[in-house]
């Protein structure tokens, strides 16, 4: 057998004449004669023409959906529609097996639930295929992106002793036996006879870590898992979801949007750039869907449309203030459709509030900035005015809050009498604090949750759709 090629790379180079082998998995095979396969390198399948009457009984058997086999042959150029080549197979070598009457992939469209309870299997669909190849561009492009300005990559624990920031959303890690729990003689678990002799937990975040190195780096990212025990059943949150969380010494607020904002529109502008065939297939599976839904329903613009929009204008940028000023003026407001009606400044924004601001108002891409300080975290900068921090959201058609950032509180005063206020015990601190005890400096940075970008970019309206496998609550499977 000659030397394996993928499928992308022979659609684009290969020439009439030339002898190959590929390998991958049939999709369909019709006629005793045309099979279909796709081996994942790119959308397209390869179509490879078997003379069924010089092979083997047995082979011609075998060849069935789900099937991995090697084909070798000489590139023709193909006498059907749809392709411009295919391969007249000479040898076929059959790797596995798979029983038609057992494999749960058939050649027609299965929809999205369905695939989430074989998603061990779901990868080898035409909609799963494009979606892992855009999430890996997007993660590329991100390592790209932030490797061209200098950035170093961190890589922040995973396990933590830290729970500053988690409150009750933390997955508690030990190795003490569930069943029989050593108890201090005040009744409290013991965790000095745990592993790490403390309480830890499963990271909800890299940020206070990235921010130490930061202080001395300058320009850092954090790209890691992260995890909430949050009980939300929603189509954005995920209890173990990835997250981006650069953090940048000697930048402001301002700097921290513009950041973002450079980033959010090179990650897509790079999977337009490499994704193409992925998106225009994810995109007409979007409009097909879209059909059925009443004219109310429907979104307003096609995915790669809503990209392009994306990418040619800026974010509207706008402060706290000014947005409750908006949504209490909205009519949902008013005639109280929303479910949580905003009824003075200080309200917390909930995912409603969010998407009116963009979906309905602006109509585009929002960053919101100044909050009040009561709704966010201790280590935000604290604002002149005494009653806002320099926090920034940027919230996106379609998902809502996709990051979150801030400048920190980089004046040891301040952020000290914020922990208090907050009931932050300082000792427990004391690592994080000494960044402002030397050598503090102004810095700022943000978190950007890998699958809402990822659900924004594939148009896919699940984020357990976007993530190989994924855990929620009741759902730890694979
Ligand atoms: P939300 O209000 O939507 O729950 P959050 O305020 O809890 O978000 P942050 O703590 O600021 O979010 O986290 C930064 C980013 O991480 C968010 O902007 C979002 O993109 C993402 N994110 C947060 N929680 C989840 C989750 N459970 N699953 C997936 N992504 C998440
Ligand atoms: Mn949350």
């Amino acid at each position: 057998m000659s030397k394996r090629v993928k499928i992308k790379h022979l659609i684009k180079e290969g020439q009439p004449g030339e002898k190959v082998t590929v390998s991958g998995w049939v999709r369909t095979f019709r006629q005793n004669r045309f099979i279909s396969l796709n081996d994942g390198s790119c959308l397209s399948n390869m179509q490879i023409v078997v003379d069924f009457e010089n092979m083997e009984e047995s082979i011609i058997k075998s060849i069935t959906t789900g099937a991995a086999i090697s084909a070798s042959g000489e590139v023709v150029e193909s006498q059907g529609r749809g392709q411009r080549i295919e391969i007249q197979a000479e040898t076929i070598e059959i790797h596995g097996l798979a029983d038609p009457d057992k494999y749960p992939l058939q050649a027609k469209r299965h929809g999205l639930e369905f695939l989430r309870e074989i998603a061990h299997l779901r990868f080898r669909t035409n909609t799963f295929g494009a979606i892992f190849r855009i999430r890996h561009s997007a993660s590329f492009a991100i390592h790209k992106f932030f490797n061209d300005r200098g950035f170093y990559y961190m890589h922040s624990p995973i396990l933590t002793g830290s729970d500053a920031e988690g409150a009750g959303e933390m997955f508690q890690v030990t190795t003490l036996p569930l069943n029989d729990v050593p108890k201090t003689e005040d009744g409290e678990v013991d965790y000095k006879q745990d592993f790490f002799e403390k309480a830890t937990n499963l990271t909800v975040s890299g940020q206070l870590e990235a921010e130490l190195g930061a202080l001395a780096l300058s320009e850092v990212y954090t790209f890691g898992p992260t995890f909430r025990a949050e009980n939300s059943h929603t189509s954005r949150h995920l209890a173990e979801f990835w997250m981006i969380e650069p953090e940048v010494a000697f930048c402001d607020l301002e700097d921290n949007m513009n950041l973002a904002e450079d980033m959010l529109k090179y990650i897509i502008q790079y999977v337009m750039d490499h994704n193409r065939e992925d998106l225009d297939f994810l995109d007409n599976r979007l409009q097909q869907e879209e059909k059925s839904k009443p004219q109310h329903q429907r979104s307003p613009m096609a995915l790669i449309e809503k990209l392009e929009f994306c990418l040619a204008n800026d974010f509207e940028r706008v402060s706290y203030t000014e947005a409750i000023r908006i949504l209490m003026n909205s009519k949902p407001n008013k005639k109280k459709k929303f479910q949580f009606v905003i009824e003075e400044w200080g309200a917390d924004l909930h995912s409603e509030h969010e998407r009116f601001l963009v979906e309905k108002h602006f109509k585009k891409p929002v960053i919101l900035y100044d909050y009040p300080k009561d709704i966010k975290s201790f280590y935000m900068r604290l604002n002149e005015d005494g009653k806002t921090v320099g926090a920034m959201d940027i919230l996106f058609p379609g998902i809502g809050e996709i990051i979150g950032g801030s400048q920190r509180e980089e004046r040891l005063d301040v952020l000290l009498s914020r922990m208090k206020e907050m009931d932050i015990p300082e000792e427990e601190m004391s690592w994080y604090l000494d960044t402002r005890r030397f050598g503090t400096c102004p810095h700022a940075g943000y978190g950007l949750g890998f699958e809402r970008m990822i659900l924004f970019v594939t148009g896919m309206a699940n984020i357990r759709d976007v993530i190989p496998f994924p855990r929620y609550p009741g759902s730890a499977e694979f």
